[in-house]
């Protein structure tokens, strides 16, 4: 069998959804959404109806089944799980030349609906002919996940100054030309980052100007989250199937560049050379020469781009360089770890606050407010910590925290070789020597620290617990 795809405009039409559950629920929805005048014909509505009845926004016909209630509507979808009604139905329509649907029933229906993905006025619609509900249901959200949100202000913003680009471009070809300008450029971005107004600035200024279609170059700087490629966001994902070049640090797993376009250029850049690793001016130089070129850069990032990455450098660089610039956050270590080791990061009980820092580098030791971060009620996240751990354990107890405070110390946090080590902060230095960690490696230090021994789930625990800490652990379950 082989469908005829179609498209509905059902804006003010009286139609009409027999069956008073959740499935009809469902159909009278999206045909709300779509302007429809729904009538539901039913013995009985389920909450969600008829609280759509009450308020005026369906007719309900009450009672059982009668065929006049196909008399005056445009479409009828049959939603009860009584298969003879339906049939009934069905060559009730049929006799009035009436396009009907009956739910999961592909023999009895006259028009299928399809799984859709919406960014209105976009739609894409998927149909099996009913072979395959579930094929339809992953290619959906399949789609769901490749398709910007912004694509439906996009379609808006071109559907409004057609007549315009027509005008301007009565070429084929120089149109064409316009239009790949338009989906691929900078003004997706510009409605992605909630900029209407210079979107539709850079559409007249780009209908004024140009001739060809000269390619600019932007520069998306991504969170690639803390190693998990199922940590990625969407926006980050849609980033790398679009980017041309993708200049990541050493932290960014092969995992997760697998998710990049195939034919994406990947840099490392935090690649150690001759022991050293890449400065950061010759980063900065490498995104600005692609984009000058007119590629997509991503410059991708460990965790979260602003968080201990450079991020801030980075950008104010690109805007020096008059350079567009978009920022897609990622899960920071300390978030994503955190969550890995069963760890809250703030409890009722334990810790109102939450303090992310670095004791790296010559600095960190004179510089941080080491009384501060003594408080015993709040959650230290210690970031690139593992070479200053004697240093960092030291100032803390000399500055008060109680030798007995909980830590977690999380070592390739999120990936399959993730392991926790669990123990009293007097002892953290010792036992990161003991059980050998490596990098990355983060320090979570506080009383929620302790949920670590009982509340790990994921990869290696290592819990070494003393006493006191046990008693405190048993009361630490969450309020
Ligand atoms: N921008 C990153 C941090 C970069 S600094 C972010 O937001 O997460 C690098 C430090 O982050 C590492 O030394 C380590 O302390 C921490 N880190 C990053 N990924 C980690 C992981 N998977 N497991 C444990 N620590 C990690």
């Amino acid at each position: 069998m082989k469908l005829y795809p179609l498209f509905a405009d059902l804006k003010g039409l009286p139609v009409l959804v027999i069956g008073g559950g959740t499935v009809a629920e469902r159909k009278v929805a999206a045909l709300l959404a779509a302007g429809a005048r729904v009538r539901v014909g039913a013995p009985q509505l389920n909450p969600a109806l008829a609280g759509l009845a009450d308020a005026g926004t369906v007719a309900w016909l009450d009672g059982g089944y009668r065929p006049a209630w196909l008399d005056g509507v445009w479409l009828a979808i049959a939603a009860t799980d009584d298969r003879a009604l339906n049939a009934r139905v069905a060559a009730d329509a049929a006799e009035r030349r009436l396009l009907v649907n009956v739910v999961d029933d592909a023999a009895l229906s006259r028009f299928h609906v399809p799984a859709v993905i919406d960014r209105s006025p976009l739609l894409v619609a998927i149909s099996t002919a009913g072979a395959a509900p579930a094929l339809a249901r992953r290619l959906r959200e399949t789609l769901e996940r490749l398709l910007d949100h912004a694509l439906g202000a996009l379609v808006t913003l071109a559907q409004r100054h057609r007549p315009r680009i027509v005008h301007r471009f009565p070429d084929l070809a120089e149109r064409r030309g316009f239009y790949d300008w338009l989906y691929d450029g900078p003004v997706l971005s510009l409605l992605r980052r909630a900029r209407p107004v210079e979107a539709e600035h850079a559409v007249l200024d780009a209908l004024r100007t140009r001739d060809a279609a000269p390619a600019k170059g932007s520069v998306t700087l991504v969170g690639a989250g803390p190693g998990d490629p199922g940590l990625l966001t969407l926006q980050a994902l849609r980033a790398l199937n679009q980017a041309d070049v993708i200049l990541h640090d050493q932290l960014v797993g092969a995992d997760v560049l697998a998710m990049a376009r195939r034919d994406a250029e990947c840099i490392d850049v935090g690649k150690r050379c001759a022991g050293r690793h890449v400065p950061q001016d010759h980063t900065h130089r490498l995104m600005l020469a692609h984009a000058q070129a007119g590629k997509r850069v991503v410059r991708l990032k460990g965790g979260d781009p602003f968080v201990f990455g450079r991020g801030g450098e980075e950008m104010a660089f690109l805007r020096r360089h008059g350079i567009d610039c978009e920022i897609v956050p990622g899960i920071t270590a300390a978030v994503a770890c955190a969550a890995y080791a069963g760890i809250p990061l703030t409890h009722r009980d334990h810790a109102q606050s939450v303090c992310l820092l670095t004791a790296h580098g010559k600095d960190a030791a004179d510089t941080l407010d080491w009384h501060a971060l003594a408080n015993p009620r709040q959650t230290l996240a210690v970031y690139m910590g593992v070479e200053r751990i004697d240093m960092l354990t030291a100032r803390l107890l000399e500055h008060g925290r109680r030798a007995d405070t909980p830590f977690a110390l999380i070592e390739n946090g999120t990936l399959p070789r993730q392991r926790v080590i669990a123990g009293p902060l007097h002892a953290l230095p010792a036992l990161a020597r003991r059980h050998k960690v490596g990098t990355p490696a983060l320090v979570i230090i506080g009383e929620v620290a302790a949920m670590a021994h009982d509340h790990a789930w994921f990869g290696e625990l290592l819990s070494h617990r003393p006493e006191a800490t046990a008693a405190r652990v048993a009361c630490a379950e969450p309020a």
